[in-house]
């Protein structure tokens, strides 16, 4: 792997950022609970092997241009487990994203011979990458963050529009095209329904609220 370009901004993208109508994006926060640990940071790629990493201050989540591009309905915002970043984003920069791609959902509709559908699983079995995952567990409210954390929270967003390209290719193959694109098209809301209190139930299962004997 070439050393990819990283570029650090604070607080908001530059409003004469040009990624395109395909963005990679993923966010890093003080752990996995949106209401307690703050959005850190948000990463962004056109897939020209460029990483946008925008850092947070606590509280300071007044990013016009950024808002401006996670609801622009002519830029798809491709993340891997969109979910999660979805729930994060709203709740912090106040915006539902949309229309978004998530790569593990594809590749659920799409891998059906596999279970293994993280980021680092797709990588290596769909691009022949080894993507380290060292820092995932690191400090990200840092006041400066490391070479390492920059280059790992880079890695998160700099090979999704290929992992997409491989994936969009299978599920066409096999006809899952649509079927998939429903789903995409389904995510804001699941991540709304997550927010609103039904994180832990699903609203499609026989009996939501008592899932061990479903
Ligand atoms: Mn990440």
């Amino acid at each position: 792997m070439s050393k990819p370009h990283i570029t650090l901004h604070h607080g908001d993208i530059p409003a004469d950022l040009e990624l395109g109508n395909l963005v990679a994006i993923d966010t890093e926060s003080l752990g996995l609970r949106w209401a307690r640990d703050r959005l850190c940071l948000v990463q962004l790629s056109s897939g020209d092997g460029t990483a946008h990493l925008v850092k947070f201050e606590a509280g300071k989540y007044d990013a016009p241009n950024l808002k401006k591009m996670l609801i622009d309905p002519g830029v798809t915002k491709l993340f891997h487990f969109a979910r999660a970043d979805l729930a994060t984003l709203k709740y912090h920069l106040g915006v539902m994203t949309a229309p978004v791609y998530c790569t593990k959902i594809a590749s659920i509709i799409a891998r059906t011979f596999s279970d293994r559908h993280s980021l680092k699983d797709l990588a290596r079995d769909v691009l022949g990458l080894d993507l380290a995952k060292e820092q995932q567990t690191s400090d990200w409210g840092t006041p400066e963050l490391t070479d390492a954390q920059k280059s790992y929270a880079a890695s998160d967003v700099l090979y999704l529009h290929k992992i997409k390209s491989k994936l969009d290719e299978m599920l066409v193959r096999d006809g899952r095209a649509e079927l998939a694109q429903a789903v995409l098209d389904f995510l804001p809301t699941r991540a709304e329904l997550d927010l609103c209190g039904w994180n832990d139930v699903d609203v499609f299962a026989h009996k939501p609220f008592n899932s061990s004997s479903k």
